[in-house]
């Protein structure tokens, strides 16, 4: 018999190519018509070092994301050669500071000192390297560089372009021999079956699929729907956002040829911007603008229509301004037709948004592999981050290792 695996993003297609790998014969069902076009499409691409969760005080978060991104290379080299990879990184972000950040520099500041030692333990203790680097560059204060900021610090954190990813990892899955791949079959549910898993899937005129020796729920925003029509419903309280950014091609001829830096802003609802430089493109958010849709149950797993693009695009660019003047060459420059913008659902248990300091989504760490029902496992992947390391885990798990 073989094995389900529901959605193909970067979790349920790493979790494939282990099974797989192993010997199992796999089916992986996705809704879209392709594979990694959601969440695992549409993220920057941080590979994060907790400095962001400086409101976590329990350290829980940062702990875990860094435990998370000391994996995310080793993991995914399984499947992508180490030049390639390489070529897919980008360089360091710097943290801004706004004068209406939700703590205080000094409150920043001490979080990130014990990062940088966390991190460092972990170094020390051989569970590095980080994205290939084991010796990271110490945290800096720079000057800053406009009135809006009250501090600035450059980073050793730095992120991968998802696309590149997406691109090879897709390729492999579809090139396995042991996995099988249904595009446009959405799961509407499983049922157990005498020897195994029945998987029913919400298309007109579709077959009930089974039975499967196991089943595993990688489906991202639209996970907890098929768990509670299985009778797996967690009783909890969910925000899911609607996020975007803005991408941009042949980024450098738009900014005049400057050198771009990538760039978060914190704590609050800010954004960031990330340049790649190989691939000329550069990402930027800005939250009021781009945190466009959220509710507490997701009815139906489809982005909200962006009415007028350029106008959410010239305001994601104006809001990042404020925070990076060099931005205003965007604004004054309006390179619409290079512009794309890409977006997807932020599953998080929360129930208030990031402008409150207590809200739980300043604490990322209770996520993970569950097994529902003997056979039936539901992954909540958590970050982008995470998704190697909670793939890895969970295709152990599954065979029993
Ligand atoms: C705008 C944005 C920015 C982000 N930035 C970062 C970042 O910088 N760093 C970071 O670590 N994390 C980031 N994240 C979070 C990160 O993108 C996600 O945690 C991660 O990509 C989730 O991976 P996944 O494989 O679980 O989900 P996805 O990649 O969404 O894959 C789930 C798949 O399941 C499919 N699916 C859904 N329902 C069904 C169904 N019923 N049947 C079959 N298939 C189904 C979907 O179509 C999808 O392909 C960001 C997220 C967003 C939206």
């Amino acid at each position: 018999m073989s094995i389900s695996v529901f959605g193909g993003g970067l979790t349920g297609c790493l979790i494939a190519l282990e099974l797989a790998e192993a010997g199992k014969k796999v089916v992986l069902f996705e809704k879209e018509a392709g594979l990694l076009r959601r969440a695992s499409h549409a993220n920057e691409g941080k590979i994060h070092l907790g400095f962001v969760y400086a409101a976590d005080e329990s350290f829980r978060t940062a702990r875990r994301m860094i435990d998370d991104a000391l994996q995310f290379r080793p993991v995914l080299e399984r499947w992508i050669a180490s030049r390639d990879f390489d070529e897919m990184l980008y360089d360091r972000f710097d943290y801004l500071v706004p004068q209406s950040s939700m703590l205080s520099v000094e409150a920043i500041e001490a979080h990130f000192a014990l990062v940088s030692r966390y991190l460092e333990e972990q170094l020390c203790a051989g569970k590095g390297p980080y994205l290939g680097q084991q010796d990271l560059e110490p945290v800096v204060r720079r000057g800053t560089p406009h009135d809006n900021l009250q501090a600035a610090f450059t980073t050793p954190e730095r992120g991968i372009w998802p696309d590149a990813v997406a691109r090879v990892i897709g390729e492999t899955v579809a090139s396995h021999p042991n996995i099988e791949i249904r595009t446009d079959q959405a799961v509407l549910k499983v049922e157990p079956m005498r020897n195994g898993w029945r998987v029913l899937l919400d298309q007109a005129g579709a077959r009930d699929e089974g039975p499967f020796e196991a089943v595993v729920n990688c489906a991202w925003a639209g996970r907890r729907r098929i768990d509670a029509a299985s009778g797996h419903g967690d009783g909890e309280t969910w925000f899911y956002r609607y996020k975007f950014g803005v991408v941009l091609k042949n980024a450098r001829q738009a900014f005049g040829g400057e050198v771009l830096r990538n760039s978060t802003a914190m704590l609050g609802a800010y954004g960031d911007s990330v340049y790649h430089e190989r691939e000329d493109s550069l990402y930027c958010s800005w939250y009021p603008v781009g945190m466009c849709f959220s509710c507490e149950e997701l009815v139906e797993d489809r982005p909200p229509v962006i009415d007028d693009p350029e106008d959410a695009m010239l305001k994601t660019w104006e809001g990042y301004a404020s925070m990076d003047p060099a931005f205003k060459a965007l604004v004054d420059g309006k390179p619409f037709a290079d512009a794309t913008i890409v977006g997807d659902f932020i599953a998080a248990r929360a129930k208030t948004d990031i402008q409150d300091p207590k809200s739980k989504l300043h604490e990322r760490h209770g996520y993970g592999a569950v097994e529902l029902a003997p056979g039936y496992w539901s992954v909540e992947t958590g970050k982008y981050t995470s998704a190697p390391r909670c793939a890895d885990a969970c295709s152990r798990m599954v065979l029993g290792r």
